[in-house]
């Protein structure tokens, strides 16, 4: 029988899809290049790239005897992360406390509760040294909690180590070693160090690193001014980002995101998140100025349906001023 034990062993070896229909305008018509293909990693059982990085920080944290048996993953998230933890916390019987601001849509509280996983909302308009945000919070969780133990996706070495054993091998197999460019959001930069990491040693440096970044985040030399897409860009640089793997860093404004976002489902019938409209943004940026024979891989992290209330709601994207006649009309170039 064809049968696996449990959806852990599902995570990762996620599909590489042509992106067919969002490129018009960007490359040549017919057979001619480059291509852009795409990462899909809502085919993670935990429908997000996280899964990736949860099983192999868990595997760790259970080698070095940091998380004992029957132990507590505690963990500040509100999303992705939480549920590759609590996924494969269920299979090896961890308990799982997750600590969100309150500013996190109820959706996604209901989705890590569903799982099992127990959610701690705190509120949102404190300081981070304040004793109820959700800093603190966590910390002193994992400190009064016995068996408790912090994965802290921002600092964990194995986040970044996850992509360069499986992400990258992955591509340079699915491409045949034919890929010439690789983009990805930069979120905690696990994925892009990671992976970029790998890539650039297996062809000789020849593959380059493409950051996909929200107007006003770090990376691409902002202040740290606020943006609407969710799980990229900082205000701060995290220990698991590699300042030295990209190449160049694409800015992407949020209007530019969440078209292309609305693009690739109804076009592509890729229903993805905004962090994916951002980085199919900046692949295409790429391969205007690529040559034919390129092969420009894009990462995208997470499927759409988290999104439903907001990227995909008329009123929503109206309200921010993101939805005119032009955006829904508008011909790639004029948008881009
Ligand atoms: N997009 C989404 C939706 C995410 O949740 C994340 C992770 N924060 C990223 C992109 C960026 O990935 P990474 O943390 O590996 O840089």
């Amino acid at each position: 029988m064809h049968v696996h034990d449990s959806l852990v062993e599902l995570m990762g070896n996620t599909p590489l899809v042509r992106l067919r229909k969002v490129t018009a305008g960007h490359v040549p018509e017919g057979a001619a290049g480059p291509q852009v293909l795409a990462k899909v990693e809502y085919f993670n059982p935990g429908g997000s790239v996280k899964d990736r990085i949860a099983v192999r920080m868990i595997d760790a944290a259970e080698a070095s005897g940091e998380l004992p048996p029957g132990g507590t993953i505690v963990e500040p998230t509100s999303g992705n992360t939480g549920v590759g933890l609590a996924i494969v916390a269920q299979e090896r019987g961890y308990r799982c406390v997750f600590v969100c601001p309150d500013k996190v849509a109820k959706d996604k509280i209901d989705v890590l509760r569903a799982y099992g996983a127990e959610v701690v909302v705190c509120p949102t308009a404190v300081s981070p040294e304040h004793p109820d945000s959700y800093y603190s919070v966590s910390d002193r969780l994992a400190a009064d909690i016995p068996g408790a133990w912090k994965p802290n996706q921002y600092t964990n070495p194995n986040n970044p180590v996850s992509h360069y054993e499986t992400t990258g091998p992955e591509l340079w197999e699915q491409t045949e070693g034919r890929i010439t460019h690789f983009v990805a959001g930069i979120g905690t930069g696990g994925t892009i160090s990671g992976t970029g990491r790998y890539l650039k040693e297996v062809s000789g440096g020849r593959v380059r690193i493409i950051g996909a970044d929200p107007e006003g985040s770090v990376y691409s030399g902002g202040s740290g001014r606020p943006y609407l897409t969710e799980g990229v860009g900082e205000d701060i640089w995290p220990e698991t980002y590699d300042r030295d793997i990209c190449d160049e860093v694409i800015a992407v404004s949020d209007r530019d995101s969440f078209v292309m976002t609305r693009r690739l489902a109804r076009e592509d019938a890729m229903l993805v998140g905004g962090s994916c409209g951002m980085a199919v943004v900046a692949a295409l940026r790429v391969a205007e100025r690529a040559g034919p024979d390129d092969v420009i891989v894009v990462l995208l992290p997470d499927g759409g349906r988290g999104y439903l209330s907001k990227i995909f709601n008329d009123e929503w994207m109206a309200d921010y001023g993101f939805l005119t006649p032009s955006t829904e009309e508008a011909r790639v170039g004029e948008v881009l």
